[in-house]
């Protein structure tokens, strides 16, 4: 098994990291000083009360006086974050940490519901067909530590995304269905005019989409779970982006085709 990865950022750890992820603490590192020290430190992230991203406060409840055997500790704590618009909007965490590695042994609401309620209110506009369903079960098994079902079901989605660009602008750009028998790095070249840049840029981290399920562990598919998930919001917010420029330009249509010429509380001529 992989050794931990060092703990860099105390938001991703709480919001976004599935329960039982081991990260090493260094002594003297930002998180570990956030954890234990007095300071009050804001975290961004989605809250589930408001249905909006928010800003939160790790405060109050610090993990007592252990920095001087942080070392040798061994040790399970509580923290609390708190939603910066309403106090009572809170989220638990429980944490282990043994040693300098620290991994999160529970949190309430669990990352799950948080993370479909996110999804759900940003993007259920966009999210079509089995889309949805299928984002849904990959966030929930990762949340689970369910590393290969959710990374099966984030393919499923990613792929269905990248062939609906495909059979959207292939009559404009003259392609025939032979030209997206390809690699999945190769069919991301050929759309890179109508796929977010960063995406087309980091195309070869998309070929690990296309390895098959018995080259990959449960840990390295959860490792990848967040930019695997990534690479599919990216595609949606591209997606919501256009219906909203649309959804504009209609209104706009509208409003013209209203506007008479004449000025406002013009009487009108007998
Ligand atoms: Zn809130």
């Amino acid at each position: 098994m992989a050794e931990p990865k060092v703990l860099t950022s105390l938001t991703d750890f709480l919001f976004n990291t599935p329960l039982y992820t081991k990260y090493k603490l260094t002594k003297g590192s930002a998180p570990l000083l956030a954890l234990y020290s007095k300071q009050e430190l804001r975290l961004d992230g989605f809250c589930k009360t408001c249905g909006k991203d928010s800003t939160f406060v790790l405060h109050g409840e610090r993990i007592g006086d252990a920095f001087d055997d942080i070392e040798t500790r061994f040790t399970y704590d509580d923290v609390t974050v708190r939603c910066t618009r309403v106090s009572t909007h809170s989220y638990k965490y429980n944490l282990l940490i043994n040693r300098l590695i620290i991994q999160k042994v529970g949190q309430y609401p669990s990352l799950a519901d948080i993370a479909i309620d996110e999804t759900r209110e940003k993007y259920k506009s966009v999210l079509k067909g089995d889309n949805w369903s299928e984002l849904y079960k990959a966030i929930g098994l990762a949340a689970h530590g369910e590393g290969i079902g959710s990374f099966v079901y984030l393919r499923r989605v990613f792929e269905r995304l990248i062939q609906s660009r495909f059979d959207e602008y292939k009559e404009q750009e003259g392609w025939d269905d032979a030209q997206f028998n390809v690699r999945m790095e190769d069919k991301i070249q050929l759309l890179k005019d109508h796929l977010p840049e960063f995406l087309v840029e980091n195309k070869r981290i998309y070929g690990i989409f296309s390895q098959g399920i018995h080259e990959l562990d449960n840990d390295a598919c959860l490792r990848f779970y967040e930019a695997g998930k990534e690479s599919i919001i990216m595609i949606l917010e591209e997606d919501l982006r256009h219906k909203e420029k649309l959804e504009l330009k209609s209104k706009f249509s509208k409003l013209i085709a209203q506007f008479d010429g004449k000025p406002e509380g013009a009487i009108p001529e007998s």
